[in-house]
């Protein structure tokens, strides 16, 4: 079948769709994005990426180009479209095509953004095999600008990151910064030590994950200690438990960090537990 994909109000076979040679997203990498799973047909968490999306944009000052009931409206056709049971939808807006190439944004009366979404089909999204033996990262220097906050799509240094990682064997890469752990290259990163589970405070270091933010809600709602704090690649290669969360691969095991294993080497009690708490919380709330 061949996949049906968005693009500035069409609904196009992919064959078909395009965008111009001249749009910011490609030349400037000025562009934002959404990676939203669905599990059995079902948007997971779609109105906290909706407004992670808002903010994204305002702090671009690009105008949203589609209301929220729009958006839900357009993530619903393309599963209906495309027939999908689990996987994931990727949309990205970019400040549009000017007709030159110019470093100062064009006038948003003029260039409309560019709306583009496709589905991804992943059967079995949420029984992955690597949830079960776990994950093993390196430790890399953090070198991505300083507005990580914003889901922008300048994702080349974190496409290296992953470069590096399998370079070495290893599945992903954990950046650093002045000592301590910013975050995987497309997740958030945890350890658990002393019976808490440890993670990076939101700020502009790091991007606020949606995926974050619910488990950490679930966390306390289950008595879990939380204490948001940086800890450095010594602390996690010494502590209970590692683990990453994004909305493509919830809550993922981390059993090794440059070589040395965390904990018994093999995923641990709080990782699985947070895992079958989001995976069922977010199947009952997914719309
Ligand atoms: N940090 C980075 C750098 C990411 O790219 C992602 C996923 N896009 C995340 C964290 C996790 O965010 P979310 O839970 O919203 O997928």
């Amino acid at each position: 079948m061949t996949r049906t994909v968005y693009v500035n109000g069409d609904y196009l076979p992919e064959d078909a769709a395009s965008v111009s040679v001249f749009d910011r997203g490609f030349l400037f990498a000025d562009g934002v994005y959404e990676v939203t799973s669905v599990l059995d047909g079902k948007l997971v968490d779609f109105d906290g990426h909706a407004a992670r999306l808002d903010r994204s944009l305002s702090e671009l000052s690009m105008h949203a180009p589609v209301t929220r009931d729009e958006l839900l409206e357009i993530h619903r056709e393309l599963v209906r479209r495309n027939g999908l049971t689990d996987g994931l939808i990727y949309l990205q807006i970019t400040r549009g095509a000017p007709a030159d190439r110019d470093f100062a944004f064009p006038d948003p009366d003029e260039v409309a953004p560019t709306v583009v979404l496709f589905t991804q089909s992943k059967p079995g999204l949420a029984e992955a095999p690597q949830a079960k033996t776990g994950i093993r990262v390196i430790s890399i220097d953090d070198l991505r600008w300083g507005r990580r906050d914003i889901k922008t799509v300048q994702l080349l240094y974190p496409s290296m990151g992953k470069m590096m990682a399998k370079a070495e064997g290893c599945d992903d890469a954990w950046m650093v910064e002045d000592g301590t752990v910013t975050e995987g290259t497309s997740n958030n990163a945890y350890i658990v030590s002393g019976g808490r589970i440890v993670t990076r405070p939101r700020s502009v270091d790091i991007l606020h994950g949606i995926t974050r933010a619910a488990v950490l809600r679930y966390a306390e709602e289950a008595q879990m200690e939380v204490e948001e704090r940086p800890f450095t690649i010594a602390e996690a290669q010494a502590a209970d438990e590692a683990f990453v969360t994004s909305a493509s691969t919830f809550v993922m095991p981390v059993v090794e960090i440059d070589g040395t294993p965390v904990g018994t080497g093999a995923p641990g009690p709080v990782a699985a537990r947070l895992r079958e708490i989001y995976l069922e919380e977010s199947r009952k709330a997914a719309i």
